[in-house]
């Protein structure tokens, strides 16, 4: 299959988002005083899967392990940019002024930033008109077309593996300890800017790989009874939360 693109410039993929950053991103984006939160969520571990499994992988290389309670987990902490409504970057003109220090994941869209799922149009902002047979081959077989676009894809990837040890310290440090129960949504942690930003630098310079802190007792939310029920049942620290600024919730509110 190939697909073909080419940007229109309608500004929608620069509105009401939320980006995922690497640690160096969002130390930056924050520094000059922009939105930036923690996404947190919590994957049972109970034990070790079958490795064969992408979406496992994935799940894995990007986490760091945790207790909730009396059971294991593994907590994927991602920093996203995040405005509502236009981008602080965006300019009247649809022109991004941060052009040449945007955030990877601006660089790649629309592609998939997951190794493990297709690119699928109908999924993307972009309007139909982008995705003309006459543009430049953007994807074909699965395999992104152009070299320089692929190595960001994967740089992209390989920070969000790289920064776990250091988002690992700055939970410990910004008291973040609570997290979604994965695949129902994710709990929000947002702080001043000037604040993260400050604590992320310090945490990276730490040196994370050999000052790691000792591992803190975690939280799983949920906004559903039927699995804080379950949760608890479990042995796990659980609390019933609802959709709102600090939990984004695939599911409607089962109190
Ligand atoms: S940084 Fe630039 S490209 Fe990225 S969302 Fe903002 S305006 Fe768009
Ligand atoms: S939504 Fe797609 S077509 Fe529109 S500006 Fe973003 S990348 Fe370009």
């Amino acid at each position: 299959m190939t697909i073909h693109f080419d940007c229109t410039q309608c500004g929608k993929c620069c509105q009401n988002l939320r980006l995922t950053l690497s640690v160096d991103e969002a130390i930056g984006w924050a520094g000059r005083g922009h939105t930036v939160q923690l996404l947190t969520e919590a994957l049972p571990w109970v034990s070790e899967p079958d490795t064969a499994d992408a979406r496992v992988l994935y799940d894995r290389d990007r986490s760091f392990p945790a207790m909730s309670g009396s059971v294991a987990f593994r907590i994927a902490a991602v920093p996203v940019a995040h405005h509502i409504g236009p981008c602080p970057n965006l300019q009247p003109d649809m022109r991004c002024s941060n052009y040449e220090q945007r955030p990877r994941i601006c660089r790649i869209y629309p592609l998939e930033s997951r190794p493990f799922i297709g690119l699928d149009p109908a999924s993307r902002l972009c309007p139909p008109e982008a995705w003309a047979p006459a543009f430049p081959v953007l994807e074909r077989n699965g395999k992104i077309a152009d070299t320089e676009t692929a190595n960001i894809v994967a740089e992209h990837r390989r920070t969000a593996v790289d920064d776990v040890p250091v988002l690992t310290m700055a939970c410990h440090a910004l008291g973040v300890s609570t997290a979604a129960f994965a695949n129902e949504g994710f709990a929000v942690h947002t702080f001043d800017p000037q604040k993260l930003a400050e604590a992320l630098r310090a945490v990276r310079d730490a040196n994370p790989n050999q000052n790691a802190p000792a591992p803190q007792p975690w939280t799983v939310a949920t906004n559903r009874r039927s699995t804080l029920t379950m949760l608890a049942g479990a042995g796990c620290e659980a609390a019933l939360v609802q959709r709102g600024a600090d939990y984004l919730g695939s599911f409607p509110d089962e109190p």
